[in-house]
């Protein structure tokens, strides 16, 4: 990889390696969310939002994350074990609204650039973004141990910050 490769190549044109360091590891992708409208929250997993949804964030995140090491304990069957497991890739960058504001794909996306958190600007330590408080790491509760009936009350704000 070459230095800031990020700054001089599209999402689309990056290596494998180049595209997986991009990751951050904040672990907010693996937050449930779900979408509510005027009406009421929608069941079950889509891959669209209309006008007047909205994305809520809760801090119930899936079984399958280590909630110490904020990784996924199954990452190469990931889709497979959960169908709603966002897995992003540059074939569905169309999908990336499903992102929080925070993803590193989602900046670069966007051309809002690297955070000066971003472990590539950091020797590869996640020091400065648990810092930051662009982690999940400890402020989570795993879906095993969540009441999912009072799914609601789990709602949080923190996963749509985001810091440069
Ligand atoms: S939200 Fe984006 S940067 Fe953060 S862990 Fe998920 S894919 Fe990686
Ligand atoms: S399967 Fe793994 S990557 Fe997907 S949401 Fe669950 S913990 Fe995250």
């Amino acid at each position: 990889m070459t230095d800031r490769f990020w700054e001089q190549k599209s999402l689309d044109a990056m290596s494998r390696e180049e595209w997986e360091s991009i990751c951050d590891g904040c672990g907010k992708c693996c937050l449930h969310k779900f979408i509510e409208d005027d009406d009421e929250a929608q069941e079950g997993p889509t891959d669209v939002i209309h006008d007047g949804e909205h994305i809520h964030y809760t801090n119930v995140v899936c079984g399958l994350l280590n909630t110490k090491t904020c990784s996924c304990t199954q990452y190469s069957k990931r889709t497979e074990l959960v169908p709603d497991c966002v897995k992003l890739t540059k074939e569905n960058l169309k999908d990336i609204f499903f992102m929080p504001p925070s993803c590193s794909y989602r900046r670069l996306h966007e051309g809002r650039g690297l955070p000066s958190w971003h472990p590539l600007l950091n020797r590869g330590k996640k020091t400065a973004m648990y810092k930051a408080g662009m982690s999940i790491r400890g402020r989570i509760i795993s879906e095993n141990d969540a009441d999912l009936d009072n799914f609601e009350d789990y709602i949080v704000m923190w996963p749509l910050e985001d810091a440069d």
